[in-house]
């Protein structure tokens, strides 16, 4: 996934273009289905919540006015647009899965 120090690798080596060429060239709009911020949330240590531990890792919170497990609305969770980034071309190449997906 193209984030925190593996991102900064990317990026310092030159690596990050070609790496991330070869995720949208594997891109399968089947695993779309699978990504797991489709069906879970994750939530900090301080109580504020993410579509998944990637965008945790990012910082970037949910799209919602429910930001935080202290209001918790499992309504207004399952209506929010999920934050999306180029990272998650990491979750839909090949077989999908953001925790063991396979580009081949
Ligand atoms: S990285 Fe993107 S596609 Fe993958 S689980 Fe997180 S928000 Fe969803």
């Amino acid at each position: 996934m193209s984030i925190s120090r593996y991102l900064d690798y990317l990026l310092n080596s030159g690596n990050y273009e070609k790496y991330m060429q070869k995720l949208v060239d594997a891109y399968n709009p089947s695993a779309v289905q699978n990504v797991m911020c489709r069906n879970t949330i994750s939530i900090g240590w301080d109580g504020f919540l993410y579509d998944c531990d990637f965008n945790q890792m990012l910082e970037l919170k949910i799209n919602s006015s429910h930001k935080h497990v202290s209001n918790f609305n499992a309504d207004e969770l399952n209506k929010r647009e999920i934050v999306i980034g180029q990272h998650c071309y990491g979750c839909t190449a090949g077989s999908g899965s953001s925790c063991g997906g396979a580009v081949t």
